[in-house]
């Protein structure tokens, strides 16, 4: 008979620390600059946070080289403030939620912008163009609460793409959290995306992408040809 199959649980490495933090879940939020909101053709100032996910193990760590997505001929960066959670619970208000906060981390949402385009025409699910192998390449974390102000920034290839500041998200970490408890019952070892700032754009093969962002490591990525 055979054996059953034996896996591990996907940890993120923490800032000055050998310790690793285990991911459970990964939760992404759809809108949250205004800029990048209208370049996607939305409206700010009407549209509430919406979330979607990727699989736990699709976490990459900076100095990884990438094989390129499958089934893309357009493959973009979203550069995003990422928070991982060491308590959870559901239906939390806004000012409980920073004290779910292990720490946080700059991450790449990466994204087949041409998937997620034919989902969106046709109303299919976004899984494929979001939640595929290696879609969530994420930076060491820093302990503590995330700055609610300062850079956050990405290049590819040395050139600056995504120029951005925390201040400018509609919804705060504490205000997506709140928002997302009233959907799923958040858990230690989740990590939330919490959006990106305008400027998404496309990668090509052989490209090096670094996301920055205020008191955290950067995140260095390279595609294979
Ligand atoms: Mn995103």
């Amino acid at each position: 008979m055979v054996e059953v199959p034996r896996i591990s649980v996907p940890s993120v490495p923490i800032s000055g620390s050998e310790l690793k933090f285990p991911v459970r879940r990964i939760y992404c939020v759809g809108r949250n600059y205004a800029d990048h909101t209208r370049e996607m053709g939305g409206d700010p100032e009407r549209e509430l946070p919406f979330f979607f996910s990727k699989p736990a193990d699709a976490v990459v760590f900076s100095g990884w080289r990438l094989p390129f997505p499958a089934r893309t001929s357009d493959l973009q960066h979203e550069v995003e403030l990422v928070v991982g959670l060491h308590r959870g619970g559901t239906n939390i208000p806004a000012v409980d939620a920073s004290s779910m906060i292990y720490g946080y981390a700059v991450g790449i949402d990466l994204t087949r912008r041409d998937l997620q385009a034919e989902a969106k025409k046709t109303g299919r699910p976004w899984d494929m163009a979001k939640g595929f192998d290696h879609s969530a390449p994420i930076g060491a974390l820093t302990r503590g609460l995330p700055p609610a102000s300062g850079a956050i920034s990405l290049t590819v290839d040395g050139e600056v793409r995504q120029s951005g500041d925390l201040k400018d998200m509609i919804w705060s970490v504490s205000e997506v959290i709140a928002a997302l408890s009233t959907y799923v019952q958040l858990a230690p070892g989740d990590l939330i995306f919490t959006g990106t700032p305008a400027g998404v754009g496309a990668i090509r093969r052989g490209a090096t992408v670094r996301g920055m962002l205020v008191g955290a490591e950067p995140i260095e990525i390279t595609f294979e040809l």
